[in-house]
């Protein structure tokens, strides 16, 4: 698939390109906080204020086709130059900026959170592919944090090499199966990198920021096995745990079927188990994201931009 294919897709999907291979997308939670009518949990577990956060990638490649992916996992990116840190940031700024401008003339709009939303202060970079293939990522995250924003980097953990070298705010890796077997059926790698994960899994531990594993959880595919799960979580120490549910969105659509999107009592049951397997605790969920939180001792930091101010 060419790039000028891919672009026309993710375009469709809301995604706005940054250069040869960067992307931002200003998410539903923030266009929902301008108009008062509520916050990611992001924003309820951390304190990231929802109409201020910048979501964007610096890769649209990945070297995972997960099934439950909402991009199109089939395409290859035809070669490219690395964009610099520097041109990747304006650009992703200019855009959301320019994305919403528009509520402006809205009654709907909270006109002194739409005067907020003009200075971001959180990057998500989180959006599709994987970061970690761009190989500027560190300079990337010092370029947000000198501009006074904390960052969620989510890794899908197959690069321990780069998360050795990024500082983010806060750094998730995506564990989304107990076992290689299950890794495999699921995150379909262009090539095995099982170890690559569990090598990134326990160098988390050592890391000096805030750590999170993310589990997508699919129904009929992965919630199983929690003894496994809790072993690499052991292995791993992170400050928290997300278990949430697959949303049956984008082009996973045309992978999984509906019902492969657990209901939150299902995730809910999850974590319970997960919390007995691994010693952590539940700390806080969101219904509408179906997405509960757990940490070592049930309480939640809340995100702190003083060192950014
Ligand atoms: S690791 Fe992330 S970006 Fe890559 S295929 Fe899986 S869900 Fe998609």
């Amino acid at each position: 698939m060419q790039q000028e294919n891919y672009a026309h897709l993710l375009g469709k999907q809301g995604h706005h390109l940054i250069g040869q291979h960067s992307a931002v997308k200003p998410c539903l939670w923030l266009k929902k906080s301008l108009r008062d009518e509520g916050v990611c949990y992001k924003s309820k577990f951390y304190g990231i204020s929802s109409h201020r956060c910048l979501q964007m990638t610096p890769s649209l490649e990945c070297n995972h086709r997960c099934l439950f992916c909402w991009r199109p996992v089939e395409m290859i990116m035809p070669k490219h130059e690395w964009d610099p840190p520097e041109t990747i940031v304006d650009g992703c700024m200019g855009e959301q900026m320019r994305l919403i401008s528009g509520y402006a003339g809205s009654a709907t709009t909270n006109l002194s959170k739409l005067e907020e939303a003009q200075h971001p202060r959180h990057a998500a970079i989180s959006l599709v592919g994987e970061p970690t293939l761009y190989p500027f990522l560190a300079e990337l995250i010092d370029e947000f944090h000198r501009r006074k924003m904390s960052t969620f980097l989510v890794t899908n953990g197959t690069n321990p090499e780069m998360l050795a070298k990024v500082k983010p705010t806060q750094l998730y890796i995506s564990l989304n199966a107990p076992d290689r077997e299950t890794y495999t059926r699921i995150c379909n790698p262009i090539q095995d990198r099982w170890s690559q994960i569990n090598e990134s899994l326990e160098l988390l531990s050592t890391l000096n920021t805030r750590t999170v594993i993310r589990i997508t959880l699919v129904e009929g595919l992965n919630l199983k096995e929690l003894e496994k799960y809790a072993r690499l979580i052991d292995k791993a120490e992170p400050d928290y745990i997300e278990t949430k549910a697959y949303m049956h969105l984008g082009f996973s659509r045309q992978r999984l079927p509906r019902s492969a999107m657990p209901s939150h009592a299902s995730v809910l049951n999850f974590a319970e188990h997960l919390a007995y397997a691994s010693g952590y605790q539940i700390a806080d969920d969101s219904k509408v994201s179906r997405v509960v939180l757990l940490s070592k001792k049930g309480n939640v930091e809340r995100i702190s931009l003083a060192s950014t101010e």
